[in-house]
């Protein structure tokens, strides 16, 4: 039997799991809809808050969703049906579920997105590619994005076969040739294509991310940097399944789970 526990409650465990601090200055993180006082029985998590998903959320009697992706992520002055995210909001607080969103809080946090694709392809020596500029976090080691050594080098078919080992769902795709050595590897998952410079000046010659422009993709060939790109999607969607493997474990009452139904739209 499952038991409900507040809102509020949820929210503290997920700020525990990623400090919002953490979050970029452009990002809108935390609780985007719902009422702290609400309580919950059901925990869903996802990428994006589509049709689909917040069906699956209505269908599964979800109380709270954990959207990677935050809706709205633009300031919006009116929620009504005439728009794609107006008619989402609509229907999701008509059916009382709460919406929260970690973003690129989750990312970045000890145990996010960005470290578990470190920890799967085993880089030593972790740093942020960008220490956060709050002393308590940067004392952490956190901030934006993750470099760490590979160790003994590898070249980039070796990475991609690593990839591959960990997500056998992903195409992978990237600059430069096959036996370009990588020593340092940059991570920002997502459409993280525009930090690969800063990925060059922190050394890294490997950096890996869900999507980048034909632009990011050329800059990085100037750079010297191969540009390793798994797709958005399969960059991200893992680490829904893990955050609500790691609420479970957190919050044993609640019954949390990942979206079965969510997909990559290519
Ligand atoms: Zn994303």
């Amino acid at each position: 039997m499952n038991n409900r526990q507040s809102l509020e409650h949820v929210i503290d465990i997920l700020e525990q799991i990623a400090p919002l601090a953490l979050a970029e200055s452009w990002d809108n993180v935390g609780l985007l809809a719902g009422d702290r006082a609400d309580e919950v029985g059901r925990i869903m998590t996802c990428l994006t808050f589509t049709h689909t998903t917040l069906q699956e959320a209505i269908d599964t009697h979800a109380n709270l969703v954990v959207v990677h992706h935050p809706i709205p992520f633009k300031p919006i002055s009116r929620v009504s049906g005439d728009s794609i995210t107006g008619k989402l909001l609509l229907q999701a607080l008509r059916s009382r579920i709460a919406i929260y969103s970690m973003h690129t809080a989750w990312d970045n946090a000890n145990q996010g997105i960005n470290r578990q694709w470190a920890a799967a392809l085993g880089l030593k020596d972790q740093s942020p590619l960008v220490p956060s500029p709050i002393p308590k976090l940067k004392e952490m080691n956190l901030g934006t994005g993750i470099s760490g050594t590979v160790a003994p080098s590898q070249n980039l078919s070796d990475i991609q076969a690593a990839i591959s080992a960990f997500l056998p769902s992903a195409s992978v795709r990237s600059t430069h040739p096959p036996h370009q050595p990588i020593t340092k590897l940059g991570i920002v998952c997502g459409s993280g294509g525009s930090m690969v410079a800063v990925a060059a000046e922190r050394g890294c010659d490997g950096f890996l991310t869900g999507e980048a422009t034909y632009h990011q993709c050329l800059e990085s060939e100037a750079l010297g940097v191969a540009m390793i790109m798994t797709g958005h999607h399969a960059s991200e969607f893992f680490g829904m399944q893990s955050l609500a493997k790691i609420l479970s474990e957190l919050l044993p009452q609640v019954h949390c789970f990942a979206s079965t139904r969510e997909d990559s739209p290519f």
